[in-house]
């Protein structure tokens, strides 16, 4: 049996059953098609294989969906008292956990990731976030001011920020809008969720388990379609007051600048090129091994990727050495399969991207150590690219400075410690590094001095609900996670009362 048919027979009984269901948008209590009538399609990047239509919302579907957000905002969900939504919250997340099967296969049909990883990191994490964020409502509290006026009583309220766009990519469709959706249900705001064009699935999940879990219709709604015309619409829109953005930096900016017209609040995470840096007084053996998986993960599809290692000279060919044996070691297929652990990357455009940086690599001469080639044979129908390792990679190489988004490892050496924080920060970016050494003086030295929104000394790619995470530089602003991923979708009003 050839791939196409045989991945049809790996998807349970449930998940056929989703994918039979029409796959509309949801507004308020209502699935719907698009006013228009418009659908867009959704492909298996591991086969190219059509999986579905979907309803492409349009500027009519944003501003219906923005009215009934606004009269949810106003109604039902204000008058939830903390301690309910508190429940609501921890519901949805005890439903999307029950279904922890159902959306790793849909996951993984619709971005090619394996199914087990989806379970047991992109579920894991929404369901975290839901929980860790469930906690707040009832501690949201304002504060009594000690003014100067006499009989004066001040008081501040916090208050939800409105009605949210929450705009995320493919990469991490369910997890990026939990990490969304959790803060901005526990602060009181409703949200208009847009996935990415490519995985729209697991949303109309999310959709489904929300309204089952008991949130109130209108407080989620979610309105797949392309960003040019339904993530526009939802950024130009008035009556949308925030946007919180996950995605590529050129999107990012022009968010941004659009979102300023209408002063709306924008947080945006926006990727990075990440430096993983190994001292020779490190564990050599983990240190190595992470590095490979900290890139290859995903197939490197992941803003914090350790995409450039910067390794000290005297262990750096011992580096190369594990890095090239743990690349060997992915098996690549379909992300149903039990035994894939690197499925494709997500699209046609993205495997020309990759293959780009690679020709480019060529071009300037750099040292193609692993792979670097399209995967053919039964793979060939898919968006497939092996792991690939570069080495001697020259600080002006574009694989050095670009964020590539797949799985290629810029590995690059250093014997002058002094230069190398220099090295580091040399890019634009600045979400995330890694620093693996046993001097624990080197290590919080080295950390103070990267400019990255997060460092790991001795691990790479761990992820909390409680950890706050977002980028210095053009890697953007706001926090998601933490106490200070809730603080974006609250604003505070000062109450004065005169007793005199
Ligand atoms: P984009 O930034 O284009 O997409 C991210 C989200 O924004 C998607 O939902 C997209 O819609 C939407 N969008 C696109 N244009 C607009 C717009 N004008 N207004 C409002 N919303 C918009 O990322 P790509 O998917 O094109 O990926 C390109 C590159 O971006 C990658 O190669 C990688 O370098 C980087 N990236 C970074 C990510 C991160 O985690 N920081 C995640 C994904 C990509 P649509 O569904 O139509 O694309």
């Amino acid at each position: 049996m050839n791939i196409h048919k045989s991945i049809k027979t790996l998807l349970s009984d449930k998940a056929r059953d989703f994918l039979k269901r029409p796959k509309q948008m949801l507004i308020g209590a209502e699935w719907r098609d698009a006013d228009s009538g418009e659908t867009f399609d959704t492909f298996d990047p591991a086969t190219g294989d059509l999986i579905c239509k979907v309803a492409h919302a349009g500027s009519s579907d944003v501003d219906r969906a923005a009215k009934v957000a606004q009269a949810a905002l106003e109604g039902d969900w204000a008058r939830y008292t903390p301690a309910a939504r508190e429940v609501a919250i921890r519901s949805f997340a005890d439903l999307i956990e029950a279904n922890t099967d159902l959306i790793g296969q849909i996951e993984a049909l619709d971005s090619g990731k394996p199914a087990e990883h989806i379970k047991f990191v992109d579920v894991a994490l929404s369901v975290g976030a839901l929980r860790y964020n469930a906690g707040f409502p009832s501690k949201i509290q304002g504060d009594t001011l000690p003014v100067t006026a006499p009989d004066m009583h001040v008081y501040t309220r916090r208050e939800p920020i409105g009605v949210v766009g929450a705009i995320v990519p493919w990469n991490f469709p369910i997890c990026q809008a939990c990490f969304k959706l959790a803060p901005a249900l526990a602060a009181g705001c409703t949200i208009i969720l847009k996935p990415a064009e490519q995985t729209p699935l697991s949303a109309l999940i999310l959709g489904e388990l929300a309204l089952e879990a008991g949130i109130p219709p209108g407080v989620i709604n979610i309105l797949p379609g392309y960003g040019q015309t339904t993530g526009q619409a939802i950024v130009d829109h008035p009556g949308i007051h925030k946007i919180a953005f996950t995605g590529s930096e050129t999107v990012g900016k022009q968010i941004a600048a659009r979102g300023a017209a209408h002063l709306k609040h924008v947080s945006l995470e926006l990727g990075g090129k990440n430096p993983n840096i190994i001292f020779a007084d490190s564990d050599i053996e983990a240190a190595a091994a992470t590095a490979a998986m900290s890139i290859f993960f995903y197939s490197g599809q992941v803003c914090t990727a350790g995409s450039r290692l910067l390794v000290e000279e005297k262990i750096y060919d011992r580096v190369a050495e594990i890095v090239v044996a743990e690349a060997a070691k992915f098996q690549m297929g379909h992300g149903l399969r039990a035994d894939t652990t690197m499925g494709p990357l997500i699209s046609a455009d993205q495997l020309d991207r990759v293959s780009g940086y690679i020709d480019a690599a060529r071009s300037e001469a750099v040292e193609i150590s692993y792979g670097g080639t399209r995967c053919e044979g039964e793979l060939a129908d898919g968006h497939f690219f092996t792991p690939t390792v570069l080495t001697h990679v020259p600080d002006e190489s574009r694989v050095a400075r670009e964020e590539i988004f797949g799985p290629v490892l810029a590995m690059q050496s250093f014997s002058d410690t002094d230069e190398l924080v220099k090295r580091a920060n040399c890019t634009g970016f600045g979400l995330a590094a890694g620093i693996w050494t046993h001097d624990i003086r080197k290590a919080h030295r080295t950390a103070a001095a990267l400019q990255a929104g997060t460092v790991w000394v001795n691990t790479y790619n761990q992820f909390d609900a409680a950890v706050p995470f977002g980028g210095y530089k053009n890697s953007g602003y706001g926090r998601d996670n933490g106490m200070a991923g809730i603080e974006k979708y609250l604003q505070t009003k000062a109450v004065w009362v005169n007793y005199g």
